[in-house]
C-alpha cells in the first residue's frame, strides 16, 4: 500500500487544465447545439483522433480475419490465437508507443505534467520494485490474453447463433449510432463497476493493484488484477444480448484495451512540435491521486455529483489523506 508520504509527495503543484472541471458539452443546459457538435467531432474531440484509430485497428483486424477466412464458428482454430498475437502486438506497441516518448525520452519534459516528480526508479509497492516493469507484467500477463478472451468468446457466439448479429448492409443506421454509442455504454459500465471494486474487501485484494499508481504513466492504466480485467472487460457482454457486427465486438474491446493509456499518461496536452494534442486525463488523475473521488469518466459528472464523490479539481478533499480505502 502506498504511505501518506507517497500522496503527500504527488500532491505537489503541477500542472492542469482549467478549473473548476465543468461537465462537458452534451450535459450544458440550456443546450448548446454546436457546442456538442464540436465536442464530440470535433479535433481534439471525443471520437478525433483516438476512438477514430481505434475503430480503424478493428478495422485492420476485421479484414485480416476476412483476409485468412477465419472461420468463427470453429473456437478450435488458428484465428483465436491469431487474434490474441494481434492484440499482443497492438497493446505493445500502443502503450509502448505513449510511454517512450512521454517517460523514456522525455520528449516535453514535465511541461503539462499533473504531478511534477517522475515515478520513482526503484519502489518496493510494486512487482519487481519498479512500477513500469510491474505495470507491463499486469497489463500484458492478464489484461491482453482477457481482452482476447472475451473478443474470441463473443465472435464465436455470434457465429454459434447464441449471441444476436446484424449487418452493415440490413441496417447501416443502427450499426453506426451504436459504434457511436459504445463509448458511453463503456463510461456507464466503468463507474458501475468501478464504485463495487471500492467496496473494501474487493478494494483490499483485487483493485488496490491499479491504485499503486499515484503517480500514474501509460501503462498504470491496464495494470490491473486479473478479476478486475475479467470485469473491466465484461462491457462486451452488452454485445451478446443486442445486435452487432463482427466489427463492433472488436472495437468496443479495442477501445476498452487501449484508451486506459491516455487517461493515465499523466500529462495534459502531448507536444507535437510547435502545437500540442490535448490528453483528457486529469478527471481520472484526480481519482488515483485521492482516492475515493471522480469514479466515472467526465461525462459522468452527474453521476459523480449525485453520490457526493465529484472533485472539480479546485480543492483539496477534506482528510485527504484519510480517503484510501485501508
Ligand atoms: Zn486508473
Ligand atoms: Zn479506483
Amino acid at each position: 500500500m502506498s504511505s501518506p508520504d507517497d500522496i503527500a509527495e504527488s500532491a505537489g503543484a503541477g500542472w492542469h487544465p482549467d478549473v473548476p472541471i465543468t461537465v462537458p458539452a452534451p450535459l450544458l443546459w440550456p443546450p448548446r447545439p454546436m457546442k456538442v457538435l464540436e465536442y464530440l467531432f470535433g479535433f481534439p474531440g471525443l471520437y478525433f483522433p483516438w476512438l477514430a484509430l481505434y475503430a480503424l485497428i478493428a478495422l485492420g483486424l476485421w479484414l485480416l480475419l476476412q483476409l485468412l477466412h477465419a472461420d468463427f464458428t470453429r473456437i478450435l482454430a488458428g484465428w483465436p490465437l491469431l487474434l490474441l498475437a494481434c492484440n499482443g502486438l497492438i497493446a505493445a506497441a500502443f502503450y509502448s508507443a505513449w510511454h517512450y516518448r512521454l517517460y523514456s525520452r522525455r520528449a516535453q519534459g514535465t511541461r503539462f505534467k499533473y504531478n511534477p516528480r517522475w515515478p520513482k526508479e526503484h519502489d518496493h509497492r510494486f512487482l519487481f520494485a519498479q512500477q513500469t516493469r510491474s505495470n507491463v507484467f499486469w497489463a500484458m500477463g492478464s489484461g491482453v490474453p482477457i481482452a482476447s478472451a472475451y473478443m474470441i468468446l463473443t465472435l464465436w457466439a455470434q457465429a454459434i447463433g447464441i449471441a444476436p448479429v446484424t449487418t452493415w448492409r440490413s441496417s447501416p443506421v443502427y450499426c453506426t449510432v451504436l459504434m457511436l454509442a459504445l463509448v458511453f455504454f463503456h463510461a456507464v459500465h466503468f463507474y458501475v463497476f468501478h464504485r463495487l471494486l471500492h467496496i473494501k474487501v474487493l478494494y483490499d485484494r483485487v483493485h488496490y493493484l491499479h491504485h499503486q499508481n499515484i503517480n500514474p504513466g501509460p501503462w498504470s492504466g491496464l495494470a490491473m488484477h486479473p478479476v478486475e480485467h475479467l470485469l473491466y472487460f465484461s462491457g462486451a457482454l452488452l454485445l451478446w444480448v443486442i445486435p452487432a457486427t463482427p466489427l463492433h465486438v472488436l472495437y468496443f474491446v479495442t477501445l476498452v484495451a487501449l484508451a486506459p493509456a491516455e487517461g493515465h499518461c499523466g500529462f495534459g496536452k502531448m507536444m507535437l512540435g510547435q502545437s500540442s494534442l490535448t490528453t483528457d486525463g486529469y478527471y481520472h488523475y484526480l481519482h488515483h491521486k485521492f482516492f475515493r473521488v471522480n469514479f466515472g469518466d467526465p461525462l459522468l459528472i452527474p453521476l459523480d455529483r449525485l453520490f457526493g464523490t465529484f472533485h472539480d479539481g479546485t480543492r483539496r478533499v477534506p482528510g485527504v489523506l484519510d480517503t484510501r480505502q485501508k
